[in-house]
Protein backbone atom coordinates (compact mmCIF):
# COMPACT_ATOMS: atom_id res chain seq x y z
CA UNK A 1 0.00 0.00 0.00
CA UNK A 2 1.16 3.90 -0.34
CA UNK A 3 2.47 5.54 2.67
CA UNK A 4 0.69 7.92 4.96
CA UNK A 5 0.70 11.73 4.32
CA UNK A 6 2.55 12.81 7.18
CA UNK A 7 1.03 15.73 8.91
CA UNK A 8 4.30 17.55 8.49
CA UNK A 9 4.38 17.26 5.28
CA UNK A 10 4.56 20.95 3.38
CA UNK A 11 1.03 20.51 1.19
CA UNK A 12 -0.21 18.77 4.34
CA UNK A 13 0.44 21.53 6.68
CA UNK A 14 -0.88 24.13 4.16
CA UNK A 15 -4.24 21.87 3.80
CA UNK A 16 -4.57 21.16 7.50
CA UNK A 17 -4.38 17.74 6.92
CA UNK A 18 -4.73 16.24 10.33
CA UNK A 19 -4.87 12.32 10.55
CA UNK A 20 -7.42 12.67 13.44
CA UNK A 21 -10.58 15.03 12.24
CA UNK A 22 -11.11 16.32 16.15
CA UNK A 23 -7.17 17.66 16.01
CA UNK A 24 -8.55 20.00 12.83
CA UNK A 25 -7.45 23.64 13.91
CA UNK A 26 -11.04 24.88 13.99
CA UNK A 27 -9.74 28.62 14.83
CA UNK A 28 -8.27 28.63 11.25
CA UNK A 29 -10.66 26.62 9.39
CA UNK A 30 -13.71 27.55 10.26
CA UNK A 31 -16.15 25.88 7.95
CA UNK A 32 -14.77 22.52 10.05
CA UNK A 33 -17.78 21.03 11.14
CA UNK A 34 -17.80 17.94 13.78
CA UNK A 35 -18.81 14.49 12.13
CA UNK A 36 -16.55 15.56 8.88
CA UNK A 37 -13.79 13.30 8.16
CA UNK A 38 -12.23 11.84 5.10
CA UNK A 39 -14.64 8.80 5.47
CA UNK A 40 -17.58 11.44 4.76
CA UNK A 41 -15.55 12.98 1.75
CA UNK A 42 -16.32 13.07 -1.76
CA UNK A 43 -12.78 12.83 -2.83
CA UNK A 44 -11.51 9.51 -0.49
CA UNK A 45 -11.27 6.94 -2.10
CA UNK A 46 -10.87 3.90 0.51
CA UNK A 47 -13.56 1.52 0.53
CA UNK A 48 -16.28 1.31 3.00
CA UNK A 49 -14.81 0.44 6.32
CA UNK A 50 -11.25 1.06 5.53
CA UNK A 51 -8.96 2.99 8.00
CA UNK A 52 -7.12 4.24 4.76
CA UNK A 53 -7.40 4.95 1.43
CA UNK A 54 -6.35 6.99 -1.75
CA UNK A 55 -6.91 11.12 -2.44
CA UNK A 56 -6.42 12.82 -5.56
CA UNK A 57 -5.40 15.90 -3.26
CA UNK A 58 -2.19 13.50 -1.99
CA UNK A 59 -1.32 11.52 -5.02
CA UNK A 60 0.67 8.76 -4.04
CA UNK A 61 -0.41 8.33 -0.59
CA UNK A 62 -3.25 7.32 1.86
CA UNK A 63 -4.98 9.33 4.08
CA UNK A 64 -6.65 8.14 6.98
CA UNK A 65 -10.80 7.60 7.08
CA UNK A 66 -10.43 9.50 9.92
CA UNK A 67 -8.40 12.34 9.02
CA UNK A 68 -9.62 15.50 7.62
CA UNK A 69 -7.97 18.70 5.34
CA UNK A 70 -9.20 22.01 4.22
CA UNK A 71 -10.30 20.61 0.53
CA UNK A 72 -13.23 18.63 2.65
CA UNK A 73 -16.64 18.24 0.29
CA UNK A 74 -19.18 16.52 1.64
CA UNK A 75 -20.12 13.42 0.11
CA UNK A 76 -23.54 13.95 -1.95
FE1 LIG B 1 -9.51 13.77 3.48
FE2 LIG B 1 -11.13 14.87 1.71
FE3 LIG B 1 -8.97 16.21 2.54
FE4 LIG B 1 -8.73 14.09 0.95
S1 LIG B 1 -9.72 16.04 0.43
S2 LIG B 1 -7.50 14.53 2.80
S3 LIG B 1 -10.35 12.74 1.68
S4 LIG B 1 -10.77 15.61 3.81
Amino acid sequence: DAPMVSESDPQAKSLGYVANASKADKAKFTKFAAGQNCSNCSLYQGKAGSTSGPCPIFAGKQVAAAGWCSAYVKKA
